[in-house]
């Protein structure tokens, strides 16, 4: 953890949030009928990892995990797993990566009753075959608190890297003392679910940059369209078609340095820019353009509505690769 010294008090960055979420639930008195109750955040955690542990976007000292935490009764735990595979599986239909999914059951050394163990795993188990989901059984690889689903990313290298995550917890509602009033009316422990969907964001992007090479699609490049003037008496032109582009919500910078149309092209180029607009005085003066891809395919003369047409298109189809020109 990093600590810090303030007015002779020790404070932490926090390093999960797991705690602040069940402090949260143990601020209020619940009843069986309350549950489940869930919380999610996008919260930024820091981890003092030495020096030579860092790497890229995977290892950093300060993320961000789109955590979620649940908190139910036994009972419930399959429909909350099957509500969070749904969201898991949009983020995996979604971006079109390689996964691999593994079940890890309840090691040797652990807390918790045999009942709630059995009565979780079973559940995990049932939520995964109603999936259709196929899965390696990593027996005794549970944590100490709780069975979990875990799915990993595999890059194009083969490497694996964690992806979302579905973990039941015995152990943190016993150690904040959380309970809520059973129809019974007496305390009962509430189940504690852990999950992510994306895990920490900064390696979710890694993964997607290895995963697409840096060649982002259309819809989730961060620069969509790119419009390079011949010589500065096209800005003018080239403003009006940003304009235009970014009314239909797409992310589109001109280039304006004075460089020559060649090494703007391969700045572009480089930068793995999905589309690229030349105008000179001949499109200024005609209202079109020249389209050139990433893939180096040009073509000139095209009409600006027509363009703008097949972006729709392959944003909302969220095409791979750019195919205006084939
Ligand atoms: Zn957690």
């Amino acid at each position: 953890m990093f600590l810090l010294d303030v007015n002779d008090e020790e404070y932490g960055l926090k390093p999960m949030n797991c705690p602040g979420h069940a402090t949260i639930f143990e601020q209020n008195s619940w009843s069986y009928r309350d549950l489940p109750v869930r919380y999610a955040e996008n919260g930024k955690v820091y981890r003092k990892e030495q020096r030579g542990e860092l790497s890229g976007l995977s290892r950093v000292w300060a993320f961000t995990i789109d955590d979620g935490h649940l908190f139910c009764t036994p009972e419930q735990i399959e429909s909350e797993v099957n509500d969070i595979m749904a969201m898991i599986n949009d983020v995996l239909e979604t971006f079109d990566l390689d996964y691999e999914v593994a079940l890890a059951t309840r090691p040797e050394k652990s807390v918790g009753g045999d009942e709630i163990w059995e009565k979780a795993e079973s559940q995990l188990e049932s939520v995964l075959e109603s999936a259709n989901m196929e899965y390696d059984l990593e027996a005794g690889d549970g944590a100490f608190y709780g069975p979990k689903i875990d799915f990993a990313f595999t890059d194009a290298l083969g490497r694996k890297w964690d992806g979302p995550t579905v973990q039941l917890d015995f152990n943190m509602p016993e150690r904040f003392d959380l309970t809520y009033t059973g129809e019974d009316n007496e305390d009962h422990r509430p189940v504690m679910i852990h999950r992510a969907l994306y895990g920490s964001f900064e390696r979710f992007f890694m993964v997607l940059i290895e995963h697409y090479d840096g060649k982002f699609p259309l819809w989730l490049a961060p620069e969509q369209v790119r419009i390079l003037p011949i010589s500065d008496d096209e800005l003018g032109y080239a403003h009006r078609l940003k304009n235009d582009l970014e009314d239909a919500d797409f992310r589109v910078d001109i280039e304006d340095r004075s460089w020559t149309l060649g090494r703007k092209i391969r700045e572009a180029q480089d930068d793995r820019i999905p589309y690229m607009l030349v105008v000179g005085s001949d499109e200024a003066e005609a209202g079109t353009v020249s389209v050139r891809d990433r893939k180096e395919r040009e073509q000139q003369d095209v009409e600006l509505d027509s363009f703008i047409d097949h972006l729709e298109t392959e944003r909302a189809e969220r095409r791979e690769e750019p195919d205006f020109l084939g």
